[in-house]
């Protein structure tokens, strides 16, 4: 089976019903839908037009993308010819770009009118293999007549992804994801989350990521359900939607339940959520008391699951059962998971370790890095392969449940958004005058964590000068939102870095 052939079955079954609508909060009145008979027509004209510009099974097509039904349309008709989607993090910049299109080899890039500024730096630089760059918002520049597309064989284990993460050594690695990866994160979480095909999910999260590709865009396409696509949060018309009956299913990162939280905290009435039948969180820590608060102003509980790029879903709360504040609860469907020590040795319920995880769901490996990926395995005494998340995690002796700790690799996570201290350490270094850099996570209220940089210079250092440069090379949300200077960093006997003995105040 491939990830076509599941979400034909919606087609076949319900084709007039709306599959995808579509809106900008900017743009009241101006809304798209749809019916799944609508969507898979547009989606075998695209693939033909695709097929006549050279795109063949494995090829990679990126797409630089805000939330869009292109998005969507495109990216169905990329895997129906067996090629293989690269999203990219719509907020990286010119340097972040370059790295995932020269890396994958992208034959095509798919973006958007609105990216023009970003795109006319990337053109000046180069755009590595890319042979077009397509704008989906002018199809009539590209997408020809009618076509038909040719069939194409595809099978689960070929590509349908390539996921850049962000990279610890600050390169991102591209996390392949075969068509069975997906199927079986997609088809664990139907049962596990009971979708059903009266499901309507309003979806905010970006596409781009695993968050709202895999858990809320392929779950809804597989029921049949329909999916009301965002192209970002919006506070009151979330809170309009769900308290109107306008979704069944609810997506969001802590950072969203948080400003949720405060703004319903005001409300008098309460909004009316009773025709909510599920709300999830993840992609980072749900503190308890967002969680609990929730509960209080809104009578429902939070679902709290926990996934990665490169496994797509791994543990969730239970859908009919207590759902535990702080916990990601147990493994879904078809996912083995195991807490070991730095030896590798399982550890005993209550004791800590990394979480190890295996199943149809973890991906293949990393693109062209053999390195890396044989460093993200290791395997059993039972000849076993298992996948090293990096994340730390207990298991409770009573319940069954899982607790994260904490990322080994000190992953800084801003609002849902992964970011790798190293990789802002090196670009700080570029800067004249800085000599040392060290990056780590300081907490936050509304976002969970954000970078604050301390740094090593030889003589001032201008530091609206700097800010200006760090904005030229990464995404907003890696922005260091405080610096301090200190005369040396802390390092062991080895040389290593500190962390941990750097001020927190
Ligand atoms: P990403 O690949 O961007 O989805 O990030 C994956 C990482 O996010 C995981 O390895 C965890 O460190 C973190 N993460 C995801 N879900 C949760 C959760 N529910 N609680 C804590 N951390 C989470």
């Amino acid at each position: 089976m491939n990830l076509s052939t599941l979400f034909a079955i919606a087609l076949e079954r319900s084709p007039d019903k709306v599959a995808l609508e579509f809106s900008e909060v900017a743009q009241p009145g101006s809304v798209e839908t749809y019916s799944y008979r609508e969507l898979y027509a547009a989606v075998a004209r695209w693939a033909g037009a695709f097929q006549q510009m050279g795109v063949q099974k494995g090829d990679r097509i990126a797409f630089f993308l805000g939330n869009r039904p292109e998005f969507v349309i495109a990216y169905l008709a990329v895997i129906r010819l067996g090629a293989v989607m690269v999203p990219v993090n719509l907020r990286y910049r010119k340097r972040e770009i370059n790295h995932i299109l020269h890396d994958c080899t992208a034959k095509l890039l798919l973006t958007e009118t609105a990216q023009q500024p970003v795109l006319d730096e990337l053109e000046a630089d180069n755009l590595a293999d890319v042979e077009r760059v397509l704008l989906v918002d002018s199809p009539e520049e590209w997408l020809g007549g009618e076509t038909v597309p040719a069939p194409v064989v595809v099978q689960g284990e070929d590509l349908a992804l390539i996921m850049y993460t962000s990279g610890t050594t600050g390169r991102s690695k591209g996390a392949m994801l075969t068509h069975n990866n997906v199927l079986a994160t997609v088809t664990g979480l139907l049962s596990a989350w009971a979708w059903a095909e009266e499901d309507v999910i309003l979806l905010p999260l970006p596409l781009f990521h695993t968050h709202g590709l895999m858990v809320g865009l392929h779950c809804a396409l597989a029921a049949g359900a329909t999916t009301r696509l965002r192209p970002k949060f919006d506070l009151a018309e979330t809170l309009d939607v769900l308290g109107s009956g306008g979704a069944t299913l609810y997506f969001a990162v802590p950072t969203i339940y948080f400003r949720l939280v405060e703004r319903i905290r005001e409300m008098t009435p309460k909004p009316d959520f009773s025709r909510m039948r599920l709300f999830c969180s993840g992609s980072a820590p749900l503190p308890a008391e967002t969680h609990n608060e929730f509960e209080q102003l809104t009578g429902l509980r939070i679902l709290e699951r926990y996934g990665m790029t490169e496994t797509g879903m791994n543990f969730s709360n239970p859908y009919a059962g207590p759902r535990l504040a702080g916990t990601v609860g147990t493994p879904l469907p078809g996912v083995f998971g195991r807490i070991v020590d730095g030896q590798g040795n399982p550890v005993q319920p209550g004791e800590e370790g990394e979480m190890l995880v295996r199943g149809s769901n973890v991906f293949d490996g990393y693109w062209r890095d053999p390195e890396k990926t044989a460093a993200s395995f290791s395997t059993d005494a039972k000849g076993i392969r298992w996948f090293h998340t990096g994340d730390l995690a207990r298991q409770d002796p009573e319940t069954g449940y899982v607790t994260l700790l904490g990322r080994r690799h000190e992953l800084i996570i801003c609002g849902g958004f992964n970011i790798y201290p190293r990789e802002i350490e090196e670009m700080l270094c570029t800067f004249a005058g800085v000599v040392e850099a060290a990056v780590v996570g300081m907490a936050h209220p509304e976002w969970g964590e954000v970078p604050a940089a301390f740094l090593v210079c030889d003589g001032a250092v201008d530091e609206e000068a700097l800010i200006t440069y760090c904005r030229g090379q990464l995404a907003s949300f890696k922005l260091p939102k405080r610096f301090r200077y200190i005369e040396a960093l802390p390092r062991n006997a080895m040389g290593k870095v500190q962390k941990h003995l750097l001020p927190r105040d």
